[in-house]
């Protein structure tokens, strides 16, 4: 083991919190396993390093930062065009990431390996093959949606993309169980760019040596055969990250965190709807306040995660009407921001309604907890889709059909407690996802190929 701890793997995550939490929690995985972890990140959305004390941190900084109008110099993308962001991203970190990963290279400790997220995937590829590393690529969102990005240019082909209203409820015949309004696409002003990304992530993967996801093979055994079956790479399916030992640790709570427990702890079990639609979706008020009036009217408890930024051109609650939120008083509960891990585990949260980011559905299906699908852009939509039709865990409250009577319905359709066995059937999965964790599981194995494989890098 001490041995081992000279090797070091270096990772470079993309700086929004759905891809950096996964990486982080795999670099606990792999440090527990023996291995020193060194995190490359941006300046854009910078961590704090002593929340993670094992790793060592290294901020990336690009050139024009600081200057008038740069493009990064906010505090986060919600509400941006994130296409044009992550085009932006890419441009001004690739030759400062070079530049770091020579210098780590370099330095006195053995480097095995680079883990860099599958968005960056062709922009780290020639950095690695400089410094003469291998690169492993990590997949933060699930097995299904990245089926449906390799087969982009097929969808071009076929004119599934760019996709037309007229179509939307037609099934894409070569990638079922989706519809063209499943496919992983989102608004942009640079339509081409997007296909772009996808293309260099799908590459960047190809010529990487190994992909780790954040899945478990039970859940998308199909999915990852078909990527196995195109791509000669080896797969290293481990999830879900959060819930290995190591990253089962007790979390530092603040007031805010201690008062959404106790109003939780005083709710009736299964009973309450716990609304969240992740760090980066943004809505019009209007939506907004449907969502409100249909909680309302449903008369269920419900924790409703309002970021700061979720609603555009507001602050916080503002545009609800005068005592809206006195007039529910203790029935329902408005929050910036949770711990959703411990949420989701809590007895009292019957039902999810999420925007299904990768992240959202393992974490609801690893602890038995159906949700209400409402997905906004690109891999939310293969997931929304394999929730309710493959998984069946799940119920589809479309965004554009999001109206407050449409929500009463929904949520007063019964999937709320054991309603029509959707509880039982997460709880199943929540099962299997224990049982590929569990020291003969599929996760615990490809966790010990993944060592040997960086371990055989040397
Ligand atoms: N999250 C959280 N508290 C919140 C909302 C979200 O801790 O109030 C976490 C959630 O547990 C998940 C991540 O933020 O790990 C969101 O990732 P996801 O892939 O679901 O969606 P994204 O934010 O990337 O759209």
């Amino acid at each position: 083991m001490e041995e081992r701890k000279l090797r070091r793997i270096i990772m470079f995550p993309l700086p929004f919190l759905g891809h950096f939490n996964p990486m982080i929690q795999l670099a606990r995985i792999l440090h527990n396993r023996g291995f020193s972890v060194t995190i490359l990140h941006t300046s854009f959305n910078s961590p704090v390093p002593s929340q993670y004390p094992h790793f060592t941190f290294r901020t990336i900084h690009h050139k024009n930062e600081g200057e008038e109008g740069d493009p990064l110099s906010q505090s986060n993308a919600s509400g941006m065009d994130l296409v044009a962001f992550i085009r932006q991203l890419r441009q001004s970190y690739a030759e400062p990431f070079r530049k770091s990963l020579a210098a780590e290279v370099g330095g006195k400790e053995k480097v095995c390996c680079l883990v860099s997220d599958s968005v960056w995937a062709r922009n780290t590829e020639v950095a690695a093959e400089e410094v003469g590393i291998r690169r492993l690529v990590l997949t933060t969102s699930g097995a299904a949606s990245f089926r449906a990005y390799t087969a982009y240019p097929l969808l071009r082909d076929k004119e599934y993309l760019p996709i037309k209203d007229s179509r939307l409820d037609e099934p894409v015949l070569e990638l079922p169980p989706l519809k063209v309004k499943d496919l992983p696409v989102m608004e942009t002003s640079e339509p081409e760019e997007l296909y772009r990304v996808v293309n260099s992530m799908v590459k960047g993967a190809k010529s990487s040596s190994g992909v780790i996801w954040n899945t478990f093979e039970d859940l998308e055994h199909m999915e990852l055969m078909d990527f196995s079956s195109h791509f000669q790479v080896p797969i290293f399916p481990i999830g879900p990250f959060h819930k290995h030992s190591e990253n089962s640790l007790p979390t530092i709570k603040n007031k805010e965190d201690h008062l959404t427990t106790d109003w939780l702890d005083e709710q009736e079990p299964q009973s309450v709807v716990y609304v969240s639609f992740g760090s980066l979706a943004d809505m019009e008020e209007k939506e907004f306040l449907e969502i409100a009036w249909g909680l309302r009217n449903c008369e269920r408890p419900f924790l409703w995660v309002v970021r700061p930024g979720l609603v555009r051109g507001a602050e916080w609650l503002e545009s609800l009407p005068c005592g809206f939120v006195e007039n529910i008083g203790d029935k329902g509960k408005f929050v910036k921001w949770v711990n959703q891990l411990e949420v989701l585990a809590h007895p009292a949260v019957g039902v999810f309604w999420t925007h299904c980011g990768w992240n959202s559905t393992l974490e609801s299906i690893s602890e038995g907890v159906p949700m209400i699908c409402t997905p906004c852009f690109t891999d939310q939509r293969v997931n929304a889709r394999y929730i309710v039709d493959v998984w069946e865990v799940g119920i589809m409250l479309e965004r554009s059909k999001m109206d407050r009577k449409e929500i009463e319905k929904v949520i007063r359709s019964g999937i709320i407690g054991e309603g029509d066995g959707m509880r039982e059937r997460c709880l199943k999965w929540k099962e299997r996802a224990i049982v590929c964790l569990s020291q003969d599981g599929s996760s615990s194995k490809y966790l010990e190929r993944l060592v040997s494989h960086v371990l055989s890098f040397d």
